[in-house]
Order: C-alpha cells, then structure tokens, then sequence
C-alpha cells in the first residue's frame, strides 16, 4: 500500500467507486479507496438499483441526468460493458389534482435541465403499463429515461475507469482510526498500515458514524429496513414482448420494475424499522437482515390491486437490506462541517441512481471549491446542530411512510416538531400561529382566526391568502409584529476584524460605529457565496466594541465554515455564534417609532435613529440591540433580544402596540412583501450558479476595492459578460403563485428558471423572481411561465414594485 496519497476515499459502494472516478475525471490521479472488504459489499450489491432522472429540484435532476449519461457510457463500452437497462421507461403514480399538479411542476423544472418529462392521464398509464389497473388512478408523471443498472458491475467499471487514470484501490483494508495533523492532513490507520493524505472522504454507507466516530463527528444518518422481493415469470410479461416500464406508487409505497421475465417489487411499509441504532455487528458484510414479509402486508394489497396478475405468481427471491436515511431525505455530500479537508458522501437512500451524479458533484466541490450546480440542497451543513440520531430517527422513519408523497409547498410534517423553540413558541401558538420548520426553528407562517381553521396542502394559494392579506393590510396601515428565531449571528471581534471582513465583502461596508451595512461574499470562481448584515455595535458596559454579521437562519455552519477558512495565521479575527442566544422581533409599519417611543427611553425620530442605524437600549427592561433595517418595505425594526429577555420584550412591545392597531404576522406575510421591494432570499434566489452582476447585486460591488475573495475570477466574468440576468415578472394568472424552478418559455424553447414567486398583496400582483437569458432581460419583455400544466404569461417588471422611493423605510 502507498504510504502517502492526496485522497483517501474510505468505502467501495457506488458513493465511494464514484468519488474515486470522478476525482480522476476533475484531473487528480494520486488518490486512493480503501474498502474494509470487498467492493459493494455494504447496501450497494443487493440494491433494486433503479436509475431515475426524477428530482426535486434542478440540482437533483441535473446530477441524474449525470448518472444516466454516464452509465449510458459504461453500458457502450466494449471492454467492460455494464448491464444497465436504460430507458424501459417509469411512471410516477397519482391519485389526486394535487399530486398531479405536483407531477406538472415537476416537468416544468426538469425541462430547464434538458429533461423531457410527461403528465399522462390514468389510460396512458395503462396502455403504457399493461399489467395496471385505473382503478382509483388519475394518471401519472412518465420518465422516459427510467430504468436499472447491474450495481456490481456498475461499481467495478468506475474502480476499473479509475485505476487506469492512476487510483488505486485497496480492497479487505478496513480503516480503524484517523488522525489530523496541525497542518490540517490526515493519517488513515488501517489494518495494513498507515497513509497520510491531505483530505479523507467518509463513503461508507451504513458505518458512517463508525468511521465518524474515528474523527469525532455524528453524522445526522440512519439506517432503515427496506424489503424487495423478486416473483417467478409472469406470462403477461413474456406476452407483452417489451421490458415493463417501472412504477412508483404514492397511493400505496411500493415500487416495481421488470427482473428477467417476473418483476422487483419494493414497499416502504408504515410499520417501518430502524437499523444498526446501537451498533453494527462487525461481521454483518455481504449481509442481509431476517425477511420479515408480515409488516408489509398493508402495502402489498395496494401493489396486488393496482397489478391483479402479482397475486398470481411465487415469489423468488426476498431481500431485506439497510438503507440510509437523513433528517430531510436528501444525501449529505460536501465538506463536513467543523471539520477541515473532510467530505462525506453519505445518507444515498437512491444511491444507484444518484451515485454517478454524487460522485461527480463531490468530486468538483474537492478539486474546484464548488460545483457546477448549486450544491445547498445535499450541503452537510445546512443542518444546525440540532439533528441527533434521536431526532434524525423520527424523521427518517416519517421520510420512509412518506417515500414517494413529495413535500407539497408549505407542508410541514409532524415528526420532530418543536426540536428548536422560544419562549413565544407556545404564546404564539395560542395566538393561533400555524408554524413552519426553518433549520428546526418553529417559525410562524401566519395567524389562524380559529384553532379548527386548516389549509389545504398544494399548488394552488391556499385559504391562508386572505389571512395573510389581512397582516400585510396591518403592517402597511399600521404596525405588525414578527418573530424571526434562529436568524443566524456572529459576533466579530479582534484588531484584524475590519479588515478581515473588508476582504471577505465584494463591496464597502459600512465601518461606521452605530450603522448597519448589507454585504455579499463570493467564491473563488466570483460567484455568490453569501449574504450578510453587518451591525457595528460601539462599546458599551455590554461589551467592546463589536460587529455582528447577520445571515439566514440555516446558513450558521456554512457561513462559519466560510469566514473560519479565510482567516489567516497571523490574524487577530475571533467569531463567535450567537444564533441560538439571540431571537428577533420584528416591529414593522407606520405606527412602529410610535411603539418604540412608548416602549424604550431612547431618541427614535427619522433624525436620531435614521435608517440603516443600530443601538443597543431596553424594550420596557429588557435588554435588546436595535437595527432599524427593512425586509417589508415599510418603518421597521429588527430587536434583537437576549431569550431570557424575550417574553419580557414582547410582552412590552404588545402591550404598547394595542394603541397603534398592532397584529402579528408571519412569514408568508414577509415573503409578500419582500418580492413587492425586490429583495432576495439566500438559497432561493442567491446561489452559486450566479454571479452578483447576473443576481442585479452591483450596487453592492465595488470592483475598485484592491481586493477581495473571488475578484480576479470576477473581472474575468465582466469581461466575459452576463449569461442570464435575475428579474421580477408579473403573471397575468393569480390562481397560483409561480414555484421555485419552474421554466420560463419563449418562443417554445426554455429561456429563464422561476427562483421565487407569491402574491403581492399592497401592488395587487401575481410576481416572481426568475434568471433569464441576459438578452431578454428587459422590463416589458414578455414570457409564458409553464405553471403547473399551463403557459401563463409573465412580463418583467421594475424589482421594486412597491415604495421604489424607499419614503416608507426612512419614515
Ligand atoms: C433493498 C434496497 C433497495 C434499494 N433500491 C434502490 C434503487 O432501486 N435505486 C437506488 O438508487 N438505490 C436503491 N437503494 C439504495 C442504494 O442501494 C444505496 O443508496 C447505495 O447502495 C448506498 O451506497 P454507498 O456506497 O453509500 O454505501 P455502501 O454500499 O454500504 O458502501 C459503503 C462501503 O463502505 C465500506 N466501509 C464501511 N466502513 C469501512 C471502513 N471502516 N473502512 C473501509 N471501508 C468501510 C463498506 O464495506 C461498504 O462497502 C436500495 C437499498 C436497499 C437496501
């Protein structure tokens, strides 16, 4: 065995064998795989290896579409061809509008990434898929690409592939310990030797937390039984004289695809279990958990309805493996976070489909610092802390009931709830709010009328709209109150503080004492890595002076990640997270300073607390640090407010408020009036596909600044221009708000990506945010949304739709 490598990837199932490949694709040749046995003897040799290019989101369906052409290749290769059954075709089940409006979204999303999906009615399914039932069936969602791979086969060609461009790949090498040296590199022990390396990568499957043990991390994975078994030939199959496409079935959670002449079916039973909670019997290699058909009796029946010639057959064959799950379903694939040169692949509940596009994904993020798509939604760091194995347990087991009923807009499950509260949590909940979960954090959505009231989950605005409507009205004609918990918060101190944070901005921000200043960070490639508020607190008996960089709730671990990296050895920069101390009222509309007037002893006229200000004061007693910042668009402040002074603080502020008409509102109300002033929401509509000239960002760019992260990759972007351009549209359809992803259409061809969409309720308009091609980009320029199955037309308009003069904000 070498003695040094520049990678070591530990674990030879799909997630590890692509990593390897991928990594000699991305241009780096000294890397090495160690496997405690041998290759796919973890989930992955006896996976029903199904290989989809369904996908939630464009990055999911982008890095399938990688998968699939990828294997596509192995499959073509004459030296090692793999078996992959490419392209027999798959449909996704429904039974309601709902699901089928889901189904048309989806298509609308996946065809920006170049991918052809169909919405067929419940007769196309069956002339499609002669062995079903349209009994209680509407139609479906077809997947001309579906199919399935040989995974052994599939994995030994990517090992093979790999070796050639110069990996090596150690097999019955289990890894038992990790070391990490000062100068951040590892020494991977194992029962053959040591080797150093600068980065590892944890890929492996079921054991993750064994070998997250050896570099002191617990990774938010669990393991779930999950059965298939395999039936005898059918003869309507052999009679059909084509492969059965597959199916995916909501109404009853089962899955089903063609093996030789019988077929694979899979259920994701609702009497489900966890596995290897309390450890993994370390001969459990190759291996397979007891067949425990009895708890799956509630799912069969759906399968057997929906296709009457399975009950007609023996089955062959039954396998009951492990299977990982995460705390949101989707795979942790990126740096891990708190550690440095560390990455993990890990939590693939689809890893065969998945696995080529992971690899690839995770190789660029190692190689390059970032991936081609933007990579949030399988970042290991978007959770906070908070995800244990109890709590990840819970959701992974509702994830596993849920399998194939995809989140609908605004659904928010039950299991796990309240894993991050206030002290207001139950005050507002008495007041009716309906919450939602940011980053675990029960955040209020909006405010019932009575306790029996219920939204209907879907694509459509829900009957929240007039109830959200009623709280914009309040925070535009009077004052409204919002919780904003688990806002993320730095506090920055140290000599090399300014400096520091001058470096990490692409423009100026404000170094004042006593002001607020907005900031972006961009990556190496000048791309958008962030957003920040910056707070300059001047010294007080509370503490030195200070800055407090503020950002979205679920980016603590990233943005730490990010500043943490870039301060250099001889720095005196400190950070320190206050996120989980802090929690925001928001006091927002006209009669807001004439609350704070009643509620603190400190000068809050337009001249002596003017806009883009903060200080710290007392609300009644309690303690707070005020921003007068605005994300409604009206007079606002942002009152910072220590928890154990939180109930002290609302308290005071409602009590004041009664005078001024004050109402609570939530976070739909905010989203409202957010896309009426054209700000932006990390994640949704900043993101690292995206420059922050292409984002509408350049007033916050200052290309004259010496320097800062990411600028030389940057002037090379204005030299070479803008490819798409971020703008605001208004639909001429208000039945629905325009969803994250869906396409935007000229002329028949895709030409523009939605980001954000809902109803401005003080402008009376349909809006959205979407990237168009940079030469469309014009206010007035007309487009058809594909929304939800129709061509809704859409044209752009000024982003600030309402108060383009900013006379509110400044009161
Ligand atoms: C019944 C069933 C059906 C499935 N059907 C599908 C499907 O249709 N489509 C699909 O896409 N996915 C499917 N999956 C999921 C898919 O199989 C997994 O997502 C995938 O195999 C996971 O691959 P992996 O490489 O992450 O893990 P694994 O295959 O478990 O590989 C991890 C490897 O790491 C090694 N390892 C562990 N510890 C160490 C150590 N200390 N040192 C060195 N090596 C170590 C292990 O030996 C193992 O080889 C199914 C899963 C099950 C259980």
């Amino acid at each position: 065995m070498k003695s040094h490598t520049r990678v070591v990837v530990i674990g030879g199932g799909i997630a590890g064998c692509s990593t390897l490949y991928h990594l000699t694709q991305e241009g780096w040749s000294d890397v090495v795989l160690l496997e405690r046995n041998e290759l796919t003897s973890g989930t992955t040799w006896h996976s029903a290896a199904q290989v989809t290019n369904f996908g939630m989101n464009q990055t999911m369906v982008g890095l399938k579409t990688h998968s699939i052409n990828l294997y596509k290749e192995l499959r073509d290769d004459a030296d090692y061809p793999v078996s992959y059954n490419h392209g027999d075709g798959g449909i996704r089940l429904a039974n309601t509008q709902a699901q089928m409006d889901g189904y048309r979204h989806f298509a609308s999303m996946a065809r920006g990434m170049g991918v052809e999906f169909e919405v067929i009615d419940a007769e196309e399914c069956a002339r499609r898929h002669p062995l079903i039932s349209t009994d209680n069936l509407l139609g479906g969602l077809w997947d001309g690409n579906d199919g399935d791979i040989d995974p052994a086969s599939l994995c030994q060609a990517l090992a093979r592939r790999a070796r050639t461009a110069g990996a090596e790949v150690y097999r019955n090498t289990p890894v038992t310990g990790l070391t990490q040296h000062k100068d951040d590199s590892w020494t991977v022990h194992t029962d053959q030797g040591d080797i150093t390396c600068e980065i590892v990568v944890n890929a492996c499957g079921y054991r993750v937390n064994e070998v997250g043990a050896m570099m002191g991390v617990h990774h938010p994975v669990v393991s779930m039984e999950h059965q298939y078994f395999v039936t005898e030939d059918i003869p309507a199959i052999v009679d059909a004289g084509h492969r059965m496409p597959l199916l995916r079935c909501p109404i009853s959670d089962y899955y089903c695809r063609q093996e030789k002449n019988g077929l694979l079916v899979g259920f994701y039973e609702q009497d489900c279990k966890t596995w290897g909670m309390d450890g993994i019997d370390p001969h459990f290699v190759n291996a397979l958990c007891p067949d425990d058909l009895d708890r799956i009796t509630d799912v069969l029946e759906g399968a057997f309805e929906r296709m009457p010639a399975l009950a007609e057959v023996g089955i062959k064959t039954i396998v009951n493996g492990p299977i990982t799950y995460t705390i949101d379903g989707a795979p942790l694939v990126g740096p891990i976070p708190g550690k440095r040169n560390a990455f993990c692949i890990i939590g693939l509940r689809a890893g065969l489909g998945e696995g080529g596009g992971h690899g690839w994904m995770l190789a660029q993020q190692i190689v390059h610092g970032e991936a081609c798509y933007d990579s949030w939604c399988i970042d290991p760091r978007r959770f906070t802390g908070h995800t244990n194995v109890e709590l990840t347990a819970l959701k992974a087991i509702e994830d596993y009931q849920n399998e194939f009923r995809f989140h609908f807009p605004n659904e928010h499950r039950p299991a796990g709830r309240m894993a991050k509260t206030t002290a207001l949590t139950p005050v507002l909940a008495a007041e009716g709010a309906e919450f939602a979960v940011v980053n675990g954090w029960e955040r209020a959505e909006f405010f019932k009328p009575t306790a029996q009231f219920e939204v209907t989950h879907g694509f459509h605005f829900d009957e929240s709209f007039p109830l959200v409507a009623q709280e914009v009205a309040a925070v535009q004609n009077a004052v409204g109150l919002c919780e904003v918990n688990g806002f993320n918060r730095f506090e920055i101190t140290g000599t090399d503080a300014r400096p520091f944070l001058d470096r990490m901005f692409c423009g100026r921000v404000t170094a004042r004492a006593g002001r607020v200043g907005l900031g972006y960070l961009l990556n190496h490639h000048g791309m958008l890595k962030g957003e920040a508020t910056v707070a300059n607190i001047p010294a007080s008996d509370r503490g030195p002076d200070r800055i407090w960089y503020g950002s979205a709730a679920a980016s603590e671990f990233h943005d730490m990640d990010w500043l943490q990296r870039h301060i250099g050895a001889d720095e005196d920069v400190q950070i320190t997270s206050l996120t989980n101390d802090q929690t925001i009222l928001v006091l927002a509309g006209p009669k807001a300073r004439a609350v704070m007037q009643a509620v603190s002893r400190a000068d809050w006229t337009a001249t002596g607390f003017p806009w883009l200000s903060v200080r710290e004061c007392f609300i009644g007693f309690a303690p707070a640090t005020v921003m007068s910042v605005s994300f409604s668009g009206e007079l606002a402040y942002e009152i910072h407010v220590p928890n154990a002074s939180l109930y002290a603080a609302y308290l005071a502020l409602r009590d004041a408020g009664q005078a001024h008409g004050l109402r609570l509102f939530g976070a739909h109300a905010v989203e409202s009036m957010r896309l009426e002033k054209g700000y932006l929401h990390w994640k949704a509509d900043i993101l690292t596909e995206f420059d922050p000239f292409e984002t509408g960002l350049s007033r916050f760019v200052d290309m004259a600044k010496p320097d800062f992260v990411g600028k030389a990759a940057l002037e090379q972007r204005v030299v070479d221009g803008p490819s798409k351009r971020l703008v605001t549209l208004h639909l001429s359809d208000d039945g629905a708000p325009a969803h994250g992803g869906a396409s935007l259409m000229r002329d028949g061809a895709v030409v523009g990506t939605v980001t954000s969409g809902g109803f401005g309720h003080r402008v009376q308009k349909n809006l959205a945010y979407a990237f168009v091609d940079a030469d469309l980009a014009q206010v007035g320029a007309a487009f058809d949304i594909d929304h939800l199955g129709q061509m809704v037309p859409a044209v752009i308009v000024d982003p600030a739709q309402y108060d383009p003069q900013m006379a509110h904000v400044r009161g």
